[in-house]
């Protein structure tokens, strides 16, 4: 109504990211409409290219250019160890430690009874089968330290364990429930150096 339709209609996408509102969608919008022409026309074609230039590893689940993923085709990676995820951000900042050599498996959530999330809803299956090849000795679960978390771990646990691979769960140097993008290099360092056995 008392905006122009083009700036309504970018406040509206604004709006759809996380966290903004729409003062703070009206103040993005008119700084995009002075910001430099071919500024702008980078950042829609960055958008489109998130969603049409990546897709999901069929391997581990994580966020890719090219399937299978860098770390999954990396044959210099330890292939007998896969520490799961529940997101693809995690990934990131473990890789950041420098210091982990193994696999992921990325499991896209946890499980949730309240929210009505179960196994089948998230990237679990594949976790399962990739179990079967003999090369894989042990799973370290570092889903984060709240009921999900840890309800998930527990589940994954009891479905892992009969097959003799070792389960291994993060020390709990991460606090309950923060999660793991946000944990400094030398915490995620010592929480998988110190795993504890499941
Ligand atoms: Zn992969």
């Amino acid at each position: 109504m008392y905006y122009p339709e083009p700036i309504s209609r970018l406040m509206e996408s604004y709006m759809k990211l996380p966290g903004i509102g729409e003062k703070t969608a009206s103040r993005l919008a008119f700084y995009t409409v002075n910001m430099r022409e071919e500024d702008v026309t980078d950042f829609a074609k960055n958008l489109v290219s998130v969603k049409r230039d990546l897709k999901y590893c069929s391997i581990c689940g994580n966020i890719t250019e090219s399937d299978p993923c860098s770390i999954c085709s990396d044959k210099n990676r330890d292939q007998s160890v896969i520490l799961v995820v529940e997101q693809a951000k995690d990934v990131i900042a473990l890789e950041k430690m420098q210091e982990y050599s193994g696999l992921y498996h990325v499991l896209h959530g946890v499980l949730s009874p309240v929210e009505g999330t179960g196994p089948e809803d998230i990237n679990m299956a594949s976790l399962l089968k990739r179990l079967q090849n003999d090369e894989v000795k042990e799973v370290i679960i570092a889903t984060n330290a709240n009921v999900e978390g840890e309800a998930t771990a527990t589940y994954l646990s009891r479905l892992i364990k009969p097959a003799e691979i070792k389960v291994s769960r993060l020390a709990h140097g991460l606090s309950v429930g923060s999660d793991i993008e946000y944990a400094d290099e030398v915490t995620l360092l010592k929480a998988v150096e110190g795993r504890t056995e499941m």
